[in-house]
């Protein structure tokens, strides 16, 4: 197929392993496609372990210099950075929704997101500071903070370019070197991202982008004891697998995991505000992120009106390819997320839901948007991630019983509430075990605010002023005087 970029130099089906753009030594590759209508866009090197090698040795290699780069010096590269995929809006996002699925305008939304990382930590570099103790007479201490030295990322295809950015830009601020592993799904984002950093003036190696099979990469890097530390975002399940294989090697961890992220409409909350921000948190990328709103719990008192307007919402979602302007709802990204989409539901109303408004309609990997009412805790969809345009409705009628269902997960990554009382907003707020809290508002995601979870949601924060710290090893230095 035709890929229509104002720069075609951005579509890379090469590796970038030690700043050299590669197809693999083992003549293999892996195809990509494009979710919206299953054609193949083209194809990656599927590198090899020994060539994940190659590139944590051109990472160790390059941080040694890097370790000694300036903070101007490594604003300036992240703030040229930053401005070339803004330069490159259109293009980076084309290539998002060709390989992801997402509305263009989603797209869009993502390049941006994902270029603020750059900006932020670009001013954070700048501002890295420790601290100088005199604890007696003859002592001094200066607590330094030194980058942590090779890291690895390995990142999903939910969001193929902020969940890069969210994880390199902090590391090349702290002075780190960083291997990526994308999502065989969606590397062609990521590739482009290369292209762009090499553009900004990348010293050779600082950054490698390999491309391949998770089982032959994953475990190089987990095993390197030159890769200090990895940070991971994806599922629970592979983030537990990662944990064990670092277990050897004590490596650092950021995991972001999954989560199960409850909504809850207190009888006070603001009609409108409260449908708004559901439907914000609930079908941003097609119900595919972490963040999303799993389960929305409504209190009897605004329940029904609540679910004729979110009906109403959702009846007027256009479903189709991301291409097209009309678009709400993408594709799914692949056969799996649609199956699983449709378990969810098909549990639901054998166990007692019901459909308000249109039931769910499958067309390849495209799935209909699904509002379900009378959802009760023994449903699947209560207790796992559905990852799609699902929205299940819960009754409730006191604020204990709906925290305490809230909190009855095994996951703590996100939470919303919606209420206009200032005292309850308090107590839920303090109640809610999670990570992030969203009062009367459907979103989390603020480069300004450290991201992640509780529980089984995760490790670490990214992101905001923490999301250096993840990146930096502290020195005690004591100095003894006579
Ligand atoms: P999802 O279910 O959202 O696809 P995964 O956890 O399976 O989430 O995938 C997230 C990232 O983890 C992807 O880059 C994927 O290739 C990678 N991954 C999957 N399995 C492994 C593994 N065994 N070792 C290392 N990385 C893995």
């Amino acid at each position: 197929m035709t890929l229509s970029l104002n720069d075609s130099d951005l579509f890379r089906q090469h590796a970038f392993v030690g700043g050299e753009w590669k197809v693999s030594g083992s003549g293999k590759t892996m195809t990509v496609d494009n979710p919206s209508t299953g054609e193949t866009i083209g194809s990656i090197p599927a590198c090899t372990a020994d060539e994940t090698r190659s590139a944590i040795e051109s990472a160790r290699i390059a941080q040694i210099a890097w370790r000694r780069s300036s903070a101007a010096e490594r604003s300036a590269l992240l703030m040229g950075w930053y401005q070339l995929m803004l330069d490159n809006l259109d293009d980076l996002a084309t290539i998002m929704t060709l390989e992801q699925g997402k509305p263009l305008a989603e797209a869009r939304g993502e390049v941006t997101y994902a270029a603020s990382f750059l900006k932020w930590f670009a001013a954070e570099a700048e501002h890295l500071q420790g601290s100088a103790l005199v604890p007696t007479a003859d002592r001094r201490i200066i607590v330094l903070k030194e980058p942590v030295g090779v890291t690895a990322a390995i990142t999903p295809w939910n969001f193929p370019l902020a969940m890069i950015t969210r994880k390199c830009a902090p590391a090349i601020a702290a002075g780190c070197s960083m291997v990526i592993k994308p999502s065989e799904l969606t590397p062609y984002s990521a590739l482009a991202l290369a292209v762009l950093a090499e553009r900004a003036g990348l010293p050779k190696g600082l950054l490698s982008v390999v491309t391949g099979y998770a089982q032959e990469i994953g475990p190089e890097l987990t095993s390197s004891s030159v890769v200090r530390k990895l940070s991971f975002t994806g599922s629970t399940k592979i983030g537990a697998l990662l944990m064990r294989q670092s277990a050897d090697t004590i490596k650092k961890l950021s995991l972001e995991l999954g989560g199960n992220a409850p909504l809850i409409v207190f009888d006070d909350a603001d009609l409108a505000g409260a449908v708004a921000g559901t439907m914000v948190s609930k079908f941003r990328n097609a119900g595919q992120t972490c963040v999303c709103a799993n389960r929305v719990y409504v209190q009897s008192g605004i329940h029904d009106a609540f679910l004729e307007k979110l009906a109403a919402e959702i009846a007027s979602l256009k479903t189709g390819d991301g291409f097209d302007p009309q678009t709400q709802i993408g594709p799914l990204i692949n056969e799996a997320a649609v199956a699983k989409v449709k378990e969810h539901v098909d549990d639901a109303l054998a166990k007692g839901a019901r459909i308000v408004g249109k039931p769910l309609e499958i067309n390849g990997r495209f799935a209909s948007p699904v509002l379900l009412a009378d959802v009760t805790s023994d449903m699947r969809i209560a207790q796992e991630e559905t990852f799609g345009p699902v929205l299940p409705v819960f009754r409730f009628e006191n604020e204990d019983d709906a925290v305490q269902q809230a909190n009855a997960t095994p996951f703590g990554l996100a939470s919303y509430f919606f209420t206009n009382d200032i005292t309850r907003a308090w107590r839920v707020g303090e109640a809610l075990d999670f990570g992030m809290v969203g009062l009367n508002t459907g979103s989390v995601s603020m480069v300004s605010a450290p991201f992640g979870g509780v529980k089984q949601s995760g490790l670490g924060r990214e992101g905001g002023a923490l999301g250096l710290e993840e990146f930096l090893e502290v020195k005690s230095f004591h100095m003894g005087l006579p």
